[in-house]
């Protein structure tokens, strides 16, 4: 299958299932960000281990922690179901450090830079038509 990288505008897109590799769901219905589950992920610095709640809103980054995160700080993240890590093999070209992912269903994924403050990030999609309708499915929705 195709690889397809696209751009989207910041916050448009709803992340309504992200994954760890193992496929334990990793959105969260008793936080809710804006109205919607966060991406609930274990976070790990400086030896202390927490939860951080991303909003699921693709390119807001926006997130919650438990535990104090500063400006720099590179955090390890991991499953909070199977404490699978969700490091890739790819390294964020500004700060040289391997990314992490979330699986979107279909074969998508989300790969963010774990450095605080770097907003190097971008979204893989590979069945593109199926993945599409999905992110997009939320937005077409009338609004009430
Ligand atoms: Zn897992
Ligand atoms: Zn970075």
């Amino acid at each position: 299958m195709e690889e397809v990288r696209i751009k989207v505008p910041s916050g448009k897109v709803l992340i309504k299932e992200g994954y760890c590799p193992n496929g334990c769901s990793l959105m969260n219905k008793d936080k809710l960000v804006d109205g919607h589950p966060a991406i609930t992920c274990l976070v790990r610095v400086r030896g202390i281990t927490g939860h951080i709640h991303f909003n699921p809103f693709y390119g807001t980054f926006g997130y919650d922690s438990d535990i104090k995160l500063r400006e720099g700080d590179i955090v390890g993240l991991y499953c909070p179901h199977c404490n699978v890590s969700l490091t890739t093999e790819e390294h964020c070209n500004m700060c040289r450090v391997p990314m992490f992912a979330i699986q979107l269903p279909d074969g998508g994924e989300i790969r963010a830079c774990p450095t605080v403050g770097c907003h190097k990030h971008h979204l893989t999609i590979v069945d593109l038509d199926a993945q599409f309708a999905e992110l997009y499915n939320e937005e077409r929705r009338p609004k009430m």
